[in-house]
């Protein structure tokens, strides 16, 4: 699943490097399209139509500004000075996927939300430390938690981790938050996504657009969201998505 994992790392590095103000999420996603297609990879968000949504879903990065914290759809919005933004990616390769997510401000940054991006990978970094054959599911969801929750930010157990493979929603399901000592216990050769999203403003509630995608916040506040697939191995927690 590296080569996967790969395609994706390099893609959203490649829109972290080119995200500036002035540019359109739209031009985000052709950035990846085009590495995609440079990798003769494929996407598993192109045209995915879980239960929830009511339309497939158009582009193969979510590109969620600000208050937006998952699923947001790329469009002509232009990024402007100060916008926190987070872009989720997934590749399809020889039959494996992979699943990843950054989360960044362009130009000028607001120190708040510098800490609420620590805190998102402080969260997944702390979720992949718990990731051992053995453990359980519960630990990686408790050590997600308790970083929001020492931090005051809000967080909801929709739309977290998940099993990845030839597809990129598998069993089991990795919630962001939970008990420690709960849940499946987790075998050496299990590959995972982790993928923390917080919410600023310390309320656990989030509305979603018309458009039956975009994820924001129910407060308004910013929001912010980070996520690798790591494999789970005798020799520890090894991330696939990382260059
Ligand atoms: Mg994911």
């Amino acid at each position: 699943m590296r080569p996967a994992g790969r395609v994706v790392a390099t893609a959203l590095a490649q829109m972290r490097k080119q995200a500036a103000v002035g540019v359109s999420t739209l031009e985000l996603d052709e950035i990846a399209r085009s590495v995609l297609a440079d990798s003769g990879a494929s996407s598993p968000f192109l045209y995915y139509q879980p239960s929830f949504a009511h339309t497939p879903f158009p582009a193969v990065i979510c590109a969620s500004v600000n208050d937006a914290a998952l699923h947001g759809i790329p469009s002509r919005y232009r990024l402007a000075d100060g916008d926190l933004v987070s872009l989720d990616f997934g590749a399809t390769l020889n039959g494996w996927t992979a699943d990843a997510a950054v989360s960044f401000t362009v130009g000028t940054p607001r120190p708040d939300d510098l800490r609420l991006i620590d805190a998102a990978e402080r969260a997944l970094a702390a979720g992949i430390a718990a990731a051992f054959p053995g453990s359980r599911i519960g630990d990686i969801s408790a050590a997600i938690g308790a970083v929001a929750r020492a931090a005051r930010y809000g967080l909801h157990t929709d739309f977290g981790g998940h099993g990845v493979g030839h597809t990129m929603h598998e069993s089991p399901s990795v919630p962001n938050d939970g008990k420690a000592g709960r849940g499946m216990k987790l075998p050496a050769g299990l590959v995972i996504a982790i993928e923390p999203w917080f919410m600023a403003g310390g309320k656990d509630s989030y509305v979603v657009d018309p458009d039956g995608w975009t994820l924001r916040s129910g407060d308004g506040s910013r929001a912010a969201h980070v996520e690798h697939t790591i494999a789970i191995t005798t020799d520890g927690p090894q991330i696939l998505t990382a260059l």
